[in-house]
């Protein structure tokens, strides 16, 4: 234990203390650093990246945008002071906009003194005879805190794809999570992309536009629906503000946090007729409201599921010219089960020349190679490799710190057979480690700014329940873990997502545990979290001696 300690806490005067260490200055960070440094503890945001921002700091490949008609509810819900200040311009804000907003919030909320940016935490061990946990950042930094506080992002581990000689490529690679702030240039240039989920359906038409030739590698085709982006419309910036409060009662009983009524019809209620002139509606007006407005069975009964998967198939079949072409765009999982993708043009983009689509599944890649990718039916020369390939969604961040907690033990041995977690906030084992957007709480099936805002309110409770109380260290008791990932499988049995490969339950990544890690709960997921804090923190164990505040000392 001794040894710990000594490992990354010389003692002396080298050593910053906190009484938190925020890591990840995206909404879920930010937010985290904001409520904290309001209840006057002394608290330091450190980001790996050259600003906030999070995802949208990275993500800044050609045609990134919020996926959802979101102005102006892709932002902070709580404070009506930003919402009357900023000015959104699209309804599915771009990457630019989105990060414009965050840096506005920062400045705002005078947040940016608690943050030290172009930092990697790369270690982080709990000293259990301090009850801290002693920090090491990349520049050799010491930092002891008694709170941790991890809002890495859930998608933000990028996936390197394992394919032999992909290191060979003489061209330039770019994963999309990874996109340099620098213009990328594709004019005169042949380029790949390798992925067809998101981020690839919205950089695809964009980076086609421009370049010499495109040559699209697609393993599972999608059931991508019109974006239908437009400039936000100035009453919908007005109503949103004149309905404040209302629009916070709505976010916190809706099934996602939206501020948008759901369908409580089923898909099969309706003749299909009927059926097909609601979903051709709402194709016309564009994105997800498409899945949340029509029916309210999609994501629960296959014979509902198929009616829109069939809509969209033979949209498909319309846009699309060349016969062979469609075949290899037909998808034919259960839709939304993958993260439901939109476009600008995405299917489009295959009626021009200059654009190649190669079915992996018919025709894999055997080896990437200093000029292009080698398939089975052929080559493919390429100047640039872009890589839409994805993430170690939801636990990758945290497990390349791989904090080491009780005894030494390392989070990558303590998840060696599965994760768990209780609440999605804690793990047993790893004291006064909270995670935000962690394995097992809603994360990437809710909106993520208003999940992130609840989650970083009871932390921040909880913190102030355990000064208040002087108690050192909070942690799940021994064996809550078991009947919270019952809880978060059971709510996924109830859905079709167990019929899909998708990264929600970690298939995209080669070794990773095939276990669904979203609570599909929503507003329950929440009130549990309040019912725990209401009865003194329920299946914590709660540590007697405090730690020494650093603010307390200062
Ligand atoms: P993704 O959904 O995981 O898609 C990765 C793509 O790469 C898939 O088509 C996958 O095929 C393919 N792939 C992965 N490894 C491969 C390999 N070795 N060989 C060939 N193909 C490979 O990743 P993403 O598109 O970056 O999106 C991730 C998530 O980020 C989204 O689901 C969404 O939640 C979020 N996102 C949001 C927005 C937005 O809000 N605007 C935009 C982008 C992303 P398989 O499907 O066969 O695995």
């Amino acid at each position: 234990m001794n040894d710990l300690k000594l490992r990354t806490k010389p003692s002396g005067s080298d050593v910053q203390l906190f009484d938190a260490v925020v890591i990840g200055a995206g909404f879920a960070g930010l937010y985290a650093l904001y409520r904290l440094r309001e209840m006057g503890l002394a608290v330091r945001l450190y980001e790996g990246a050259g600003g906030v921002g999070g995802t949208w700091w990275w993500n800044r490949y050609p045609g990134a945008r919020v996926d959802f008609p979101s102005a102006p509810y892709y932002s902070y819900s709580f404070s009506e002071e930003l919402l009357n200040e900023f000015e959104w311009k699209e309804r599915q804000p771009s990457q630019a906009e989105v990060l414009s907003y965050l840096d506005f919030v920062a400045d705002k909320l005078k947040l940016r003194t608690h943050i030290q940016l172009e930092t990697w935490i790369q270690d982080a061990v709990f000293d259990e005879i301090a009850q801290r946990w002693n920090i090491e950042t990349h520049l050799g930094e010491h930092i002891s805190t008694q709170f941790l506080i991890s809002a890495m992002g859930t998608l933000s581990e990028a996936n390197k794809p394992n394919i032999p000689g992909i290191d060979d490529f003489a061209g330039e690679i770019i994963h999309t999570g990874r996109w340099p702030a620098e213009e990328v240039k594709f004019a005169g240039k042949r380029v790949g992309v390798i992925g067809t989920g998101s981020s690839g359906i919205q950089s695809i038409p964009m980076i086609a536009r421009q370049a010499e030739h495109l040559t699209v590698f697609q393993r599972t085709p999608q059931y991508s629906i019109p974006a239908g982006n437009r400039p936000v419309k100035p009453e919908e910036i007005a109503d949103a503000r004149a309905n404040f409060d209302k629009r916070r009662e709505f976010m916190k009983v809706s099934p996602l946090g939206m501020p948008y009524p759901m369908s409580e019809r089923s898909a099969l209620d309706d003749s299909p007729e009927v059926r097909n002139a609601l979903y051709e509606t709402l194709w016309q007006d564009g994105g997800l409201h498409m899945l949340f407005n029509s029916y309210n069975d999609l994501l629960t009964n296959k014979a509902a599921n198929d009616t829109l998967c069939e809509f969209i198939r033979e949209k498909i079949r319309s846009i699309v010219k060349d016969p062979e072409t469609v075949k290899k765009l037909l998808p034919d999982y259960i839709l939304a089960t993958k993260r439901q993708a939109i476009d600008d043009g995405y299917f489009e983009t295959y009626n021009e020349d200059h654009v190649d689509l190669v079915d992996l599944r018919d025709d894999p890649i055997v080896k990437i190679t200093a000029d292009g990718i080698t398939t089975k039916n052929g080559e493919h020369p390429l100047d640039m490799l872009v890589l839409a390939t994805g993430y170690d969604a939801i636990t990758g961040k945290l497990l390349r710190l791989n904090p080491k907690g009780r005894g030494g033990l390392d989070l990558a041995t303590a998840w060696d057979k599965r994760f768990f977690t209780y609440l999605g906030v804690a793990i047993p084992g790893f004291p006064n480690l909270f995670m935000v957007h962690g394995p097992q709480s809603p994360s990437v099936l809710y909106n993520m700014p208003y999940g992130g805002e609840m989650e970083g309110d009871w932390i921040r409770d909880c913190i102030a329940y355990l000064r208040d109380n002087n108690i050192a260290t909070i942690e799940p008791a021994p064996g809550v873990d078991e009947p919270w990932a019952e809880n978060v499988e059971e709510a996924a049995k109830q859905t079709l997502f167990h019929g899909t490969d998708s990264w929600y339950s970690g298939a995209n990544i080669e070794g990773k545990h095939r276990q669904f890690i979203v609570h599909l709960g929503g507003p329950e997921y929440f009130k549990h979290l309040t019912d725990v804090a209401e009865k003194n923190y329920e299946g914590f164990v709660l540590g007697k001696e405090s730690a020494t505040l650093a603010s307390a000392k200062a």
